[in-house]
């Protein structure tokens, strides 16, 4: 799975993605992410991404021709892998997805991450600041509106990360061993505890269950069913 983030902070998400399982999953190449800076698609004497919106209001809009020319520059290595044009290479483009992030968009649930980390091989993202995206964005590209939830955000970073982590999480060789899928174990939501056993706080002492040190997997099984919660 690779993924393309268009985006005016590409410094932000770096970090996040070079950490832990992802970082981890990067490096095997089980996913690729690349960061797509959309100042450098800028175009005219002021090499602006935003301007201000047609028929008034606050806030700026980014402009369609840099966004353009960043999905036209990804989807052309995307379908020519080896600058080469090939029908297995063409093929590519059918299993590619593009999302709009915004706030009254579809909201994004773990039904879609396993969905599309099944269903696609590529996942463009373009992330909307200020007052979002010029519209002709999400028509001429067929892209779709995903929201993360029901709040606003300043700017479609954080919910590229958000997509990009679930969806990951879902693409087999990601998780370690340790770290398996919750929908695949059943169990879910009961409560964890690591050492140490007993833990002294302010003249009180929290143990824990005898049961999960006991060896019993059985009895360790059913204490945590009954503590289990629905996932959603
Ligand atoms: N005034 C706009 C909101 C702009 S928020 C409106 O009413 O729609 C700025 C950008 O942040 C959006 O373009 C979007 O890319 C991102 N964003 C904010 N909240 C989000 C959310 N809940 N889910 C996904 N993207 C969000």
């Amino acid at each position: 799975m690779k993924f393309d983030i268009i985006t005016i902070f590409p410094e932000v998400l770096k970090e996040y993605f070079d950490s832990s399982i992802l970082g981890r999953a990067r490096k095997s190449g089980a996913i690729k992410i690349r960061f797509h800076d959309l100042r450098k698609y800028a175009t005219g004497k002021h090499k602006k991404v935003d301007d201000r919106p047609f028929g008034g209001g606050p806030g700026m809009v980014l402009k369609i021709e840099p966004i353009a020319k960043s999905i036209s520059k990804i989807k052309s290595k995307i379908s020519r892998p080896h600058r080469q044009r090939s029908v297995a290479g063409a093929a590519n483009l059918e299993n590619s997805k593009i999302i709009i992030f915004s706030p009254s968009g579809k909201q994004f649930t773990q039904k879609m991450a396993r969905d599309w980390a099944k269903k696609y091989d590529n996942i463009i993202m373009i992330c909307g600041r200020y007052e979002g995206v010029d519209a002709r964005v999400k028509k001429i590209f067929s892209a779709e509106e995903i929201s993360i939830g029901p709040y606003v955000l300043t700017g479609g970073e954080l919910p590229a990360a958000v997509v990009a982590d679930a969806v990951s999480r879902q693409i087999p060789g990601v998780l370690g061993k340790e770290e398996s899928l919750e929908e695949e174990r059943g169990l879910s939501g009961f409560p964890i505890y690591t050492r140490p056993e007993i833990f002294e706080f302010k003249g009180k002492k929290y143990s824990i269950s005898k049961i999960l040190k006991s060896g019993d997997h059985k009895k360790i099984n059913t204490w945590r069913s009954a503590r289990s919660k629905k996932l959603f």
